[in-house]
């Protein structure tokens, strides 16, 4: 392929990337004549470009029903660049639970950086994902038995549980899409149907099948000029250059990117770094998930003919800070796929007993709640030889983890579990564990010391280079972090045309 050049030069078309592509393309122009952008957005995936009508999908997108493998937390190693190999990338084969940004969220990313990420600056942005991802509660109709259970006991005893919220359209809730596999129909809300559309509308041009190796960076004096990309397709290299450059990678991938380009902290063993900021790949936040407390009942807490159904969620804090904040996720009487309904812990071994269990659908009187810590006192970040290792004191987060168990078993007792597993599953804190909910590893703030890009998403030591996606959050939110980011990304977008793209 030839080698190219654009205005605008986007890396990354999972979440974050189509957005900022579709706004700038249709908002901004070029402000030294006033002319459309040339923009170029450019994935590591391929394209199944079509009209995506959510609830019957594009046929060529229905041929590639896919989903990620079991054991997905391999993609989080290093030696396997993509997280989700598509245009749309995670927005894909998310799970569509919408958690919009609490207000405990909103003051933790301004305590964190002195980011202005107030409820107020941010409202457009939130709105605007809403109404995009028709971001909606789970219907009452496809509720189970076993969640409304959960939710009059948790309600008795004191709890706040509420009826989570999803980003769907034309959902007929056959359950297909559990265990990270893409909806086949499109139903569940992506980049792909809503702001790729816009984004070739208005003249952006999509590269897929594309990796990006590194930006080239010219170095002077300690600060740098981001100038072009060396990319890779097939087997063949080729250079786009780029009066600006967008990194959209994702958590891991963006500030991997950099790093691989000579932009990050001294201690890096891969290339040389020619201009340094010791927080890239640092202060990694996220959610350490564990298996949760699960309770076997006697009687079907729900009839089987739904999947996906999503149940309740509740918020705990045990401080006014939020720190060490806990997210327990009720599911009830939910269908679930014969393979993990075969691994389910209530399942007999293999034999005559568990194939009765498989065919009387034992697994309908199962229950879990699950657990998550959102606001963790422990952090990640990627060490010299580009491997996650966690870190800090994470005696708050273990001791929350304690304390939801406990209320967990609480509920299950005074629902009349019979049978209550879960308890002592051990918490693994290692960089393996999954948690898909990971920001802050290129985090945004005021001072250049403790963070990457400035306000208006700039690099602080890099001029042409700004960042927009996951990595820029200076700490992760109570729910999902896909749609928090998605609102964070909107309002990048109205921050990045305002400075670089009006006339
Ligand atoms: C399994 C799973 C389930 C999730 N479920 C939910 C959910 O239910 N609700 C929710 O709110 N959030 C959910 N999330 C989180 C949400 O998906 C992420 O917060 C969000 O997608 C991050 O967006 P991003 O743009 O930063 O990265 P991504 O969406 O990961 O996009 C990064 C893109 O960059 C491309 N890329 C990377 N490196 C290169 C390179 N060098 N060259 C070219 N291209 C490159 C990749 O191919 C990818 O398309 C889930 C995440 C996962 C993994
Ligand atoms: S339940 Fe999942 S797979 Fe089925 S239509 Fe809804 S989003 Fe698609």
């Amino acid at each position: 392929m030839a080698d190219k050049k654009y205005d605008v030069a986007i890396i990354g078309a999972g979440f974050s990337g189509p957005i900022l592509a579709a706004k700038i393309a249709e908002h901004g122009v070029n402000s030294r004549n006033g002319e459309r952008l040339t923009i170029a957005l450019l994935d590591a995936g391929p394209y199944f470009p079509g009209t995506h009508r959510a609830g019957y999908g594009s046929p060529l997108r229905r041929r590639v029903f896919t989903n990620l493998e079991d054991g997905y937390e391999r993609n989080y190693e290093w030696d396997d660049p993509y997280l989700a190999k598509m245009v749309g990338g995670s927005s894909l084969h998310w799970g569509a639970v919408a958690i919009l940004p609490t207000p405990a969220d909103y003051l933790h990313w301004q305590k964190e950086t002195g980011v202005d990420w107030t409820e107020e600056n941010l409202r457009a942005g939130v709105a605007e994902i809403r109404r995009e991802f028709n971001i909606h509660p789970f219907p009452e109709q496809i509720n189970t038995r076993g969640n409304r259970l959960f939710f009059e006991v948790a309600k008795q005893m004191g709890y706040n549980p509420y009826r989570g919220e999803t980003a769907r359209r034309n959902c007929i809730y056959c359950g297909y899409c559990m265990d990270r596999m893409m909806c086949k129909y499109d139903s569940r809300s992506s980049t792909l149907g809503h702001y790729l559309p816009t984004a070739e509308k208005f003249g952006v041009e999509i590269i897929p099948e594309t990796y990006v190796e590194k930006i080239n960076i010219e170095a002077r004096a300690g600060r740098g000029i981001a100038r072009s990309l060396a990319c890779r397709t097939g087997g063949s290299n080729y250079e786009i250059q780029a009066d600006k450059i967008i990194v959209c990678a994702g958590f891991t991938n963006t500030p991997l990117l950099l790093m691989r380009s000579g932009y990050g902290p001294r201690e890096w063993r891969g290339n040389p770094i020619l201009v340094e900021n010791a927080n890239i790949g640092k202060h990694i936040d996220g959610q350490p998930p564990t298996p949760g407390v699960s309770g076997w009942f006697d009687e079907p807490l729900g009839d089987g003919d739904l999947g996906s159904v999503g149940g309740y969620t509740m918020i705990h804090d045990s401080r006014p800070d939020a720190e060490g904040r806990l997210r327990l996720n009720a599911s009830f009487g939910t269908a679930q796929l014969p393979s993990q309904a075969a691994m389910s812990p209530f399942a007999p071994a293999y034999g005559r007993a568990h194939k009765q269990f498989m065919r009387e659908k034992g697994i309908l009187r199962a229950g879990n709640i699950g657990l998550l810590v959102t606001k963790p006192s422990g952090r990640w970040q990627i060490g010299p030889d580009g491997k996650l290792v966690y870190g800090g004191d994470h005696r708050l987060t273990l001791q929350r983890f304690q304390e939801g168990r406990e209320m967990a078993r609480g509920i299950l007792e005074k629902m009349g579990a019979r049978k209550i597993v879960g308890m002592d599953t051990p918490v693994n804190l290692t960089p393996q564990t999954r948690g898909q909910h990971r920001v802050g590893s290129c985090r945004a703030g005021v001072d250049p010391k403790t963070s990457v890009v400035n306000l208006h998403f700039e690099s602080h030591d890099v001029d042409n280079l700004l960042i927009g996606d996951a990595s820029v959050i200076p700490r992760v939110n109570s729910g999902n972090s896909g749609t928090p980011q998605a609102s964070v990304t909107v309002f990048a977008a109205g921050r990045i045309i305002e400075r670089h793209f009006k006339r």
